[in-house]
């Protein structure tokens, strides 16, 4: 059975939302047109090319939105996400950015941890975090006053109050299906057979890097296949936590706080 055949199932007042979110992109386009003096767009969507990326993406694409997409390539992404993100490099009509980690980086810290550090502590996984996401994820941000993510509110505990439009930070978040339901991503995945990640199909949610996801069983929480071996309160990578609680917030290889 596919994810669609498990879970498309619109909320009776999916037409609303998809408006509003519709309309919210459609405005943030308007809002941070590209700039005058290299013709970037000041709004991109950070797409890790999970369900509700590929539905944020799709809308981007159909009303011919003027909001360029990045992915994070971390270097530890499963194969299916990896053949996902040349598929959708190869359709989409806005630009597609790919930001890979400083190889050096990477070389060191795998010489000096190992390469599946991330089990041995909380800290060496943020560290790894730190190096393949975060360092790429500034880099990816930098120049931008808004940035677009696939937050929902019902996805975790920890993503219960995800405004629409958060404007806390320096540079505004716009978490356009932060009211949609799980089965309205997929509901909109069907009705307009948008190309999704076949790891979707064999019970994995939230999808991230290959050794720190796992498929989850019935009754399970939607980000428990996430770092599933560390405590709920861990269990960020410190893309979506704010500036003053991020637990990289010291680390000086990072030059920027936007992760919120
Ligand atoms: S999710 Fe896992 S493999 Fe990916 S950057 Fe974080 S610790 Fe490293």
């Amino acid at each position: 059975m596919s994810a669609i055949d498990l879970h498309a199932r619109a909320s009776k007042d999916y037409a609303a939302k998809l408006a509003e979110t519709t309309t919210l992109l459609l405005q943030a386009a308007a809002q941070y047109a590209a700039d005058a003096n290299d013709g970037t767009p000041q709004i991109t969507q950070a797409s890790s090319l999970g369900a509700e990326d590929v539905v944020i993406s799709h809308i981007i694409n159909s009303h011919q939105l003027d909001i360029g997409i990045f992915v994070l390539e971390t270097g530890r992404l499963h194969k299916e996400t990896l053949a996902l993100l040349e598929q959708f490099k190869a359709s989409s009509r806005a630009p597609v950015t790919v930001y890979t980690p400083v190889n050096e980086a990477v070389v060191q810290f795998v010489a000096r941890e190992g390469k599946d550090a991330m089990y041995k502590s909380i800290e060496l996984r943020k560290t790894c975090c730190g190096i393949r996401k975060m360092e790429p994820l500034a880099r990816a941000l930098d120049g931008k006053k808004a940035w677009i993510s696939g937050l929902r509110r019902e996805q975790s505990d920890a993503r219960a109050d995800v405004p629409l439009v958060d404007t806390s930070e320096p540079r505004a978040k716009l978490n356009p299906l932060a009211n949609w339901t799980w089965g309205d991503v997929w509901h909109y995945i069907k009705e307009n057979q948008v190309a999704y990640n076949p790891l979707h199909d064999a019970f994995y949610p939230s999808i991230g890097c290959e050794p720190c996801t796992r498929a989850i069983s019935l009754g399970e929480d939607f980000r428990s296949g996430r770092w599933w071996w560390e405590d709920e309160a861990a269990k960020e990578c410190g893309l979506h936590v704010k500036a003053d609680t991020s637990p990289l917030s010291n680390a000086s290889s990072l030059s920027e706080r936007t992760a919120a």
